[in-house]
């Protein structure tokens, strides 16, 4: 611990984050532990107060996505120690209770299972973080906080977790067409998802030309760059035509869901997995009950995804730290979050 305090990010209205020095992270339960973060970053749902938050609100602390060493640990925690490096995904879970051996992590039925954002005094934009749960929510990395594979390993924590979920969510196998829409990290995981599911077509729709390049890389078979009807009819008049069998909405936002129901295919499922900015959105007759579509997805079981996804970064099958296009340190989050917001910057990485 250093100083008069440990430095975080503070979140106090939309386009208003400060770097601050808030008071030192500390074992509170003997389930905890305390994590020096190494490695961190900004996140496409962060940009969601950062575009609306009221200034009135209560400043918050920022980011969910987080590597580190292992501090100190509370006297009940037996799976990490000091020294070790680990990885902690965007919920707190037990990994025990019936939901979390369902792999559904983000259910945990745990008293203190939590969203990062339900920690008001903790976030992963900052030196050090106490880590509830510590045994359930953190794993291993079997790597040093020095490695090159630290940008992919780091992706675990939320965005690859998130783009295999969408796919998993909507089933997607080697018979499926799949469309994705949004080029943004969460989107460009789910097209590297769902071509190691073995997609037979994935388009991507999205109109950042270095972002579908590395759709194309991560294994998109066509770019669709217009967005509504013009869109919509671009992904219906491929071959095979009707729309596509899975539609991930990678987005949040409601022309997204509207662009997902104008492309699936009867039928078929659409998988959100981007926090929905919305609450009100067609489900009726005419949108998905006429043609049999379904609705799936939800917030990602990270934790679940870790140790199946990790050996395929370990082993250099897939590269997903790609989708770090910009890197900073504490001081540069504020730029970070404008550069992100402004699309200058696809996910930018932080080292504090
Ligand atoms: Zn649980």
């Amino acid at each position: 611990m250093q100083g008069p305090g440990d430095r975080g990010k503070d979140i106090y209205g939309a386009g208003d984050v400060r770097i601050e020095n808030v008071p030192d992270s500390v074992i509170k339960h003997p389930t905890d532990a305390l994590i020096r973060t190494t490695a961190s970053c900004i996140c496409g749902s962060d940009l969601h107060p950062y575009g609306s938050m009221k200034p009135e609100d209560r400043p918050a602390r920022m980011g969910h996505e987080f590597i580190g060493i292992v501090e100190d640990t509370g006297t009940e925690v037996t799976t990490v120690k000091r020294g070790d490096p680990v990885v902690a995904p965007f919920a707190i879970s037990d990994n025990t209770c019936a939901f979390c051996r369902e792999g559904l992590h983000t259910s945990c039925a745990h008293p203190q299972a939590n969203f990062w954002d339900g920690e008001p005094e903790e976030g992963g934009q900052a030196e050090a973080v106490r880590v509830p749960l510590a045994d359930g929510t953190l794993v291993k990395l079997p790597v040093a906080p020095a490695s090159s594979l630290i940008p992919s390993l780091l992706t675990l924590s939320d965005v690859l977790g998130t783009g295999y979920h969408a796919a998993v969510a909507g089933s997607v196998n080697e018979r499926t067409r799949v469309t994705v829409i949004g080029d943004g990290a969460v989107g460009l995981m789910a097209v590297l998802s769902t071509k190691g599911l073995g997609a037979e077509q994935i388009i991507l729709m999205g109109c950042h030309q270095e972002r579908t390049d590395l759709g194309r890389e991560f294994g998109a078979t066509g770019i669709v760059a217009a967005r509504g009807e013009e869109g919509i009819a671009a992904v219906r008049d491929l071959p095979g035509g009707h729309g596509t069998h899975v539609v991930i909405e990678a987005v949040g936002h409601l022309p997204a869901y509207d662009q997902a129901l104008g492309v699936v295919r009867p039928g078929d499922v659409i998988s959100r997995v981007a926090v929905p900015q919305y609450e009100k959105a067609p489900i009726g007759f005419g949108s998905l009950f006429r043609h049999n579509i379904r609705l799936a997805g939800g917030p990602a079981p990270a934790r679940a995804c870790i140790e199946e996804l990790m050996p395929a970064i370990l082993d250099g099958t897939i590269e997903p730290g790609k989708v770090f296009d910009a890197n900073t340190n504490l001081d540069g989050v504020p730029a970070g979050y404008q550069d992100m917001a402004d699309r200058k910057s696809l996910k930018v990485l932080v080292k504090p």
